[in-house]
């Protein structure tokens, strides 16, 4: 098939360049010429494993870039993949999403041919069939149903792993407005390589249905983490350890074992937006929920937990802390939503002298927030020398290889975020929920 993606982040790059491993002649249309000219050069302008192989193999060939919006004119199928971001009340901002449409829907006023439009940015219950539909009606006069075709088409990808996730997904979610038989089949066969190779579940559903399965899939992962950290706080007051309880539970199939690591919280650029999104989308329809917010409150008492378990030991005004890691979570820079942030405002609120050590998320950091007034270290070892504490955020692998560092420390005491660190002789060590 003929595709165009809108927009060429993580989400839109890794689509276009898989789609066009699978045989789809693509074109990504992005309004950052730097993005274009990264692809059409055959370079990725994301970091993911797998995505520079695939770019490099396909660009000038079946994948290409631009920032012109006519080259939708040449596809039967266009996927919009542009950010929707948080607003400060939590709710998304649809303003990328209305501006991408808008110059989709002038454009294809254009084309004679039925057009799929698939959106598989992740936007609230109604957004597809209102805003997009209206959208595209008022910008190009197109008809909806017989011009053009809706479809949402949720994305999964993980960070870290989004080429695997996109190629061997666990389900490909298909949602289209009821009797479209046209834009069913139009998905399935865009689809068709991917399930043909990787066997995933294919589920039909309508606009909203796909619209809030993406949203449920995200609210019941970050809740199910709240709740074993919930769980796993009350073990901590019972000195029980919250691990070999998760372990044991996650052998009931109905509860499963993922998602049972407690600790600190989770972060990053989907889970945090997400959920906050779907309870700003329930308050809108006037309805609280009361879980969703019970979980985004666990989610931000565990930095303070974890302080004052630190307090306990170490009398943190003035002392010389120690933070191990800074990227949400191992294996990316990305420091969205990390739990580092309040650990460190909280010791420095506390008096604390912070230095801090990340492999690769230092200079995130460093940009992003440059009102912290911190040290930072060049490495784990640099940054426990002479320090009075330590506090493990990010599970990297290298911090479980940590051992005679800690004989450096001025006063050897450890509280562990994610349970990567040994307890040892010598050491004074707590976990936040074992
Ligand atoms: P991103 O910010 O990395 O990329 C968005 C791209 O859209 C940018 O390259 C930007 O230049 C481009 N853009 C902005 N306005 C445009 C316009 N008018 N026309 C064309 N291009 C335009 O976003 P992302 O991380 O790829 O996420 C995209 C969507 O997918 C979001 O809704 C996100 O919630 C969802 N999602 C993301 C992930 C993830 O792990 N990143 C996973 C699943 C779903």
């Amino acid at each position: 098939m003929d595709v165009s993606i809108i927009g060429s982040g993580y989400v839109g790059t890794t689509a276009a360049a898989c789609l066009a491993d699978h045989g789809h002649d693509v074109v990504n249309v992005d309004i950052d010429e730097d993005i274009v000219a990264s692809i059409n050069d055959g370079e990725s302008p994301v970091h993911e494993p797998g995505l520079p192989e695939l770019i490099a193999e396909h660009a000038g060939g079946r994948l290409r870039a631009t920032t012109d919006y006519d080259a939708v004119l040449d596809t039967d199928v266009t996927v919009i993949a542009v950010g929707t971001p948080s607003r400060g009340d939590g709710s998304i901002d649809t303003s990328v999403v209305e501006a991408a449409t808008r110059s989709l829907g002038e454009t294809l006023a254009q084309k004679d041919e039925s057009h799929l439009v698939v959106m598989k940015s992740t936007v609230v219950p109604g957004t597809t069939d209102e805003l997009v539909a209206s959208t595209l009606t008022d910008a190009g006069g197109l008809t909806v149903g017989e011009d053009v075709h809706l479809a949402v088409n949720p994305e999964f990808l993980q960070m870290g792993s989004a080429v695997e996730n996109f190629q061997q997904p666990h389900k490909i979610v298909l949602g289209t407005q009821a009797d479209d038989e046209w834009a069913l089949d139009t998905l399935h066969e865009l689809f068709e390589p991917i399930v043909d190779e990787a066997d995933p579940a294919v589920v039909e559903t309508g606009l909203r249905e796909a619209e809030m399965i993406k949203y449920a899939n995200n609210a019941f992962l970050a809740s199910k983490v709240s709740l074993i950290n919930d769980i796993g706080n009350i073990c901590k007051e019972f000195d029980v350890d919250a691990y070999e309880v998760a372990d044991a539970i996650g052998l009931d199939d109905r509860i499963g074992d993922r998602f049972l690591r407690s600790g600190l919280g989770w972060g990053g650029s989907c889970f945090p937006k997400d959920v906050a999104a779907i309870i700003a989308a329930a308050k809108s329809q006037g309805y609280e929920p009361p879980l969703l917010e019970a979980a985004v409150e666990v989610n931000d008492l565990q930095p303070q937990r974890l302080l004052d378990i630190l307090a306990s030991h170490v009398d943190l005004n003035g002392a010389r802390i120690a933070v191990l890691g800074l990227a949400f979570k191992p294996g990316t820079d990305d420091i969205r939503g990390t739990r580092a942030i309040p650990v460190i405002e909280g010791l420095c609120d506390r008096g604390a002298d912070v230095v801090a050590y990340d492999p690769v998320a230092v200079d995130n950091v460093r940009e992003q927030y440059p009102a912290l007034d911190i040290e930072y270290a060049d490495s784990a070892a640099e940054a426990l020398r002479d320090a009075d504490g330590c506090a493990v955020v990010t599970a990297w692998d290298e911090f479980a290889a940590l051992s005679d560092e800690f004989d450096d420390m001025a006063s050897p005491v450890v509280v562990d975020g994610r349970h990567v660190i040994e307890r040892r002789d010598g050491l004074t060590y707590e976990g936040l929920t074992w």
